[in-house]
């Protein structure tokens, strides 16, 4: 199945609005196009060629089974978008076909206060979820930098990263159970055992997982239960200034290792990236040019514990050339964690002309002995792109934390791309430095991605390398599973699993 269906059969479009009616099914180009685009980089000059042949909103899980059975009865591909905030190119429908929006699941059904859990539709998203749980003294603690706009959905198409995994645990850990679709229409619960609010047991296989970070290809999810944890007391989020890298580094690593019970993530900004905000005519940390990277950390907790765990880490920090930079920085700055990138829409040339640029970032997860050289030639890598194009610009690295050991460092880079002057040409050194970023991480020990998946072009090429047999366990999963190619289809190389068997 290769042909792009941007447009649908009328028979197909008959059969959709019988199953889930009239108002719930929109065909018109507006709608269509605008649930094609993703975040930046997007081939914006190929827009075109990516948008569905019609939009359906299904109000219940029966309504996207239905859905489901009609893409598989007519061959058409059907392809989950929760937020669309996804930054792998997941939601992007690259054979057409149906597009399945799931906002309108955001029912909260059940709120447990005693076993402190949560059932909730999978188009609900974190911040109106806390908005209710906080009257109840409770917080759903998946923390992404897209918190407001991710909805649970997408959150487990991804596996995403909370930004304070290392005390709460990320998507994977906070996401109990699921009621999931899959691609034959079938629905199952998804989960420990079969009970919904369990987390551990031992009674079968453990397919949570699996049914996690697949980017829509395996079905899809439509209700979920939640882990809930009590509101914190008290956060504290210091910041901290070092005229090093490599003191910053070492700091980080002392501060993960500090014991804190109460410890949530840090964070650390590496020149490049302080640089950066010091440039950027919006920078929210514009530190004297002595600044060569900045650490923050996050506890939360009871009041007690925190300050306790506060006061050790500000003495870590200091005895490692840390200089704090007061309560108002360290505050606004971890507050503007979730519009952080809303707002650098604008980059420099090299020749120094301010336009505007899209943001775009390449994640990996590495282990924290790996960082600096992972951070060294990543930079060069952009280095090289910025010669070769003054579409590019290096907005510097991010790498966080999770947990108290030296694994699973998501490292960031940042990048600003002129989306108006993209074109094939761009693109192709955009796609080729996704590639040589993923090598760089795989060379390291590490994976292409932390959080946000690896199946949008360049980086998509080297999942089988990094994988090895595993990924020929997914082409047998996916075939088995999907035996029409219909759910997602164009994603993670998966494609193959249907060569084989002609
Ligand atoms: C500003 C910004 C900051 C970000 N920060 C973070 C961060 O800190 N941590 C992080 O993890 N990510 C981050 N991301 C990436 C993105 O927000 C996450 O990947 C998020 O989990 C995507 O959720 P979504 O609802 O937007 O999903 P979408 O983009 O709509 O979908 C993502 C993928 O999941 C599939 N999918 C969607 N819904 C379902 C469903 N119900 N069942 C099965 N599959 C489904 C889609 O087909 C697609 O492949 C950020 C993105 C932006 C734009």
């Amino acid at each position: 199945m290769s042909t792009v269906l941007t447009e649908i059969d009328p028979e197909v479009a008959e059969a959709l609005r019988a199953a889930i009616g009239d108002a719930h099914v929109i065909a018109d180009r507006a709608a269509r196009f605008h649930r094609a685009r993703v975040p930046a980089p997007f081939p914006v000059h190929r827009w075109a060629e990516h948008v569905p042949g019609i939009v359906v909103l299904p109000g219940t899980t029966a309504e996207v089974a239905a859905i489901v059975v009609i893409a598989n009865r007519f061959g058409v591909p059907v392809v989950p978008r929760s937020g669309g905030t996804g930054l792998t190119d997941g939601a992007v429908p690259l054979r057409g076909g149906i597009l399945l929006d799931l906002k309108r699941l955001d029912e909260i059904h059940e709120i447990d206060l005693e076993n402190r859990t949560c059932r909730v539709g999978a188009g609900v998203n974190m911040l109106k979820l806390n908005e209710v749980l906080g009257k109840h003294g409770l917080i759903y603690p998946d923390d992404p930098a897209s918190y407001p706009c991710s909805l649970v959905g997408g959150r487990i198409g991804t596996s995403g990263w909370s930004l304070i995994g290392s005390r709460y645990g990320h998507t994977r850990d906070l996401v109990l159970s699921f009621t999931h679709v899959l691609p034959s229409g079938q629905v199952i619960q998804v989960g420990d055992g079969g009970g919904a609010k369990l987390s551990k047991s031992s009674s079968g296989y453990s397919l949570k997982q699996l049914f996690m970070g697949h980017q829509g290809t395996l079905g899809v999810a439509t209700e979920a239960t939640l882990k809930l944890y009590d509101k914190p007391e008290a956060e504290l989020s210091p910041f901290w200034a070092f005229e090093s890298y490599e003191e910053a580094y070492r700091a980080v690593g002392l501060i993960v290792r500090a014991n804190c019970a109460t410890f949530a993530g840090a964070v650390i900004f590496d020149p490049e990236k302080v640089a950066y905000l010091r440039r950027d005519d919006e920078a929210y940390i514009p530190q004297p040019e002595s600044v060569r990277a900045l650490v923050c950390a996050a506890l939360y907790g009871n009041e007690e514990e925190v300050e306790a765990g506060g006061r050790r880490l500000m003495r870590i920090a200091r005895d490692h050339g840390g200089t704090y930079l007061g309560d108002e920085i360290s505050q606004g700055d971890w507050a503007a964690r979730h519009d952080r990138y809303a707002t650098p829409l604008h980059g420099r040339t090299r020749a120094g002309q301010v336009v505007p640029m899209g943001w775009h970032c390449e994640d990996a997860s590495i282990n924290y002995t790996a960082v600096p050289a992972v951070r060294k030639e990543w930079h060069e890598i952009m280095a090289r792109l910025c010669r070769a194009s003054e579409i590019f610009d290096d907005w510097g690295i991010f790498a966080y934390t999770n947990g108290p050991t030296g694994a699973d460092y998501l490292v960031e880079i940042d990048v600003g791309i002129w989306e108006q002057e993209l074109d094939d040409e761009a693109w192709q050194l955009w796609v080729n430095a996704k590639r040589e970023f993923s090598a760089v991480a795989i060379a390291h020990g590490g994976s292409i991605s932390a959080c946000h998946g690896s199946c949008r072009e360049g980086e998509v090429d080297l999942v089988p390398t990094e994988l090895g047999g595993v990924f020929d366990v997914m082409l047998t999963i996916k075939r088995a599973l999907d035996p029409g190619n219909i759910m997602n289809p164009g994603k993670y190389l998966l494609d193959r699993a249907y060569e084989e068997v002609e």
